[in-house]
């Protein structure tokens, strides 16, 4: 039988204890227990954090969907000292977002956790449903546009100046090859997991889950009993991230370790990003903006539009 190199081997030792091992980390060549394991993944992301200027006593905004990711990055973040409010964005999917919701407020209830939800369909007007119906496809770039959107404008609605989202070395790494592929370079040199903030009403966003993949925040949600939401989005199968992270994937089975060197020879060398143009105001919702008119406002155009021409064509 081919040897497995996620299998734990039988009597494997914990590397910093020397107690019996449970976790098999095949990437670091590294056995942990469990406790040294919560140990390992925290100074993982204490490592990452170090790099940003982001220290623990300024409040940061913390992005939670009820994943598994983004209820690791908001345990870490407490585990660390950080001082946090969590944010979640009601997608307004039926159960899906039901049990999302319930996640979040059950994670939060039970730490004592300030944390806010917000309707998509009340900051923006239409669901992701009516968006779906309307513009028939691309689903899942209306709905990147308006979580990114929608997220940086509550945060600093609401007075924080960093938003911290989920985002893993599985998300970073599939991004950036994503990316290469595409030849979108100016994506590629914007890719990082620090991005300050480019507005005064634009808050810089983190991503302290980098250094870690999803196994190993599988592993630490486990040991914290962190119960995270089980289904999936109705329009998952509508996005294209997933193919280039099992490509990653598969990879890395035969080559334990290289998702993390490609990422992070990546960050390593990475070219400087052209400035962004100047940011001017939306000149319907007077959010900053590029053009005359914001990512959400321009989306909303478009909704606007399909409605007036089936309305004419049904008159
Ligand atoms: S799968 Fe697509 S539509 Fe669903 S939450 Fe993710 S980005 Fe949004
Ligand atoms: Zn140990
Ligand atoms: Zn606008």
């Amino acid at each position: 039988m081919e040897k497995n190199s996620h299998t734990l081997s039988r009597g494997a030792k914990c590397v910093r204890c020397r107690q019996q091992a449970e976790i098999h980390l095949p990437s670091h060549h590294a056995n942990f227990c469990p406790d040294c394991f919560l140990v390992f993944f925290q100074r993982q992301v204490f490592r990452g954090l170090k790099k940003t200027p982001v220290h623990p006593s300024s409040p940061v905004m913390v992005a939670v969907s009820g994943g598994k990711d983004s209820l690791a990055v908001w345990q870490v973040l407490l585990d660390l000292g950080y001082c946090t409010k969590g944010l979640h964005l009601d997608l307004g999917l039926g159960d899906f977002s039901e049990e999302s919701l319930e996640r979040v407020a059950d994670f939060a209830r039970e730490k004592k956790l300030n944390w806010g939800s917000f309707s998509l369909s009340q900051e923006f007007g239409f669901s992701l449903r009516e968006i779906d119906a309307l513009l028939k496809g691309k689903t899942c770039a209306s709905c990147g546009r308006l979580k990114r959107g929608l997220l940086n404008r509550i945060t600093s609605r609401q007075g924080f100046q960093t938003l911290v989202t989920g985002h893993h070395l599985d998300d970073e790494a599939g991004r950036l090859l994503g990316n290469l592929l595409g030849n979108r370079q100016e994506h590629v040199r914007k890719q990082a997991p620090f991005l300050p903030s480019p507005h005064p009403k634009v808050p810089a966003r983190i991503k302290p889950l980098y250094r870690v993949d999803v196994r190993e925040i599988k592993a630490y949600n486990n040991i914290n009993t962190i119960r995270a939401v089980q289904g999936n989005c109705p329009f998952t199968k509508g996005a294209t991230s997933p193919h280039f992270k099992e490509a990653l994937s598969l990879l890395e089975q035969r080559m334990p370790g290289l998702k993390r060197s490609f990422l992070y020879a990546y960050l390593k060398e990475k070219p400087e990003s052209k400035p962004d143009a100047e940011y001017g105001s939306c000149d319907l919702c007077g959010e900053p903006a590029f053009g005359p008119l914001c990512s959400i406002c321009s989306l909303k155009k478009r909704v606007l539009s399909k409605i007036h021409s089936k309305s004419i064509v049904s008159s």
